[in-house]
């Protein structure tokens, strides 16, 4: 078999960016790019599968693994502030009843509830849209019950009979 070769147009890095490896957001893999400017906060850009992360410039200072790490965990918890928001309303209207608060907070595992009170993961936002759903519904049907008892995926079942397909995937997962 031949082997073609290939020539690998090499960018040049400008000084005031950086990239690096697909970084997950809503289950698709993007490329981040990391500029500096002269603005007072962080500001997200996208373009097709590249995600532009501008932070002020007083960042420099960092190494740039450092910066890498803190704008990804800034960039999801912007999005799951949206995207959080947007599973626990529609949750509310499908169910019918609603925790008396959540929080978006990292913990060990991508969701918890606790006395009434829903706490989500922020990293939750790699995964697409349906399990960030899922995740938020089996969060809502732990105020009606404690533990995975029958009554608990009884309740799961009537709004999401596949379940079980997610709960595979979240077993993998932690
Ligand atoms: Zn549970």
């Amino acid at each position: 078999m031949n082997i073609v070769k290939r020539r690998i147009n090499v960018k040049s890095t400008v000084n005031s960016s950086i990239e690096r490896h697909p970084v997950p957001v809503l289950g698709i893999d993007y490329r981040v790019k990391i500029i500096y400017k002269n603005i007072k906060i962080t500001e997200l850009d996208v373009e097709g599968k590249t995600i532009k992360i501008s932070l002020p410039n007083k960042y420099k200072k960092m190494s740039n693994a450092a910066i890498l790490d803190l704008a990804i965990e800034k960039m999801y918890e912007q999005i799951a502030n949206v995207e959080i928001e947007r599973a626990m309303e529609k949750t509310r209207i499908m169910l019918g009843f609603a925790p008396e608060e959540y929080e978006v907070k990292k913990i060990p595992t991508l969701g918890k509830c606790e006395d009434n009170k829903i706490i989500i993961n922020p990293e939750i936002v790699k995964y697409g849209r349906k399990m960030i759903d899922y995740v938020v519904l089996h969060q809502y049907c732990h105020l009606k019950f404690k533990t995975h008892a029958k009554g608990f995926y009884k309740l799961i079942s009537k709004y999401e009979p596949n379940y079980e397909k997610f709960e595979e995937i979240l077993k993998e997962l932690v």
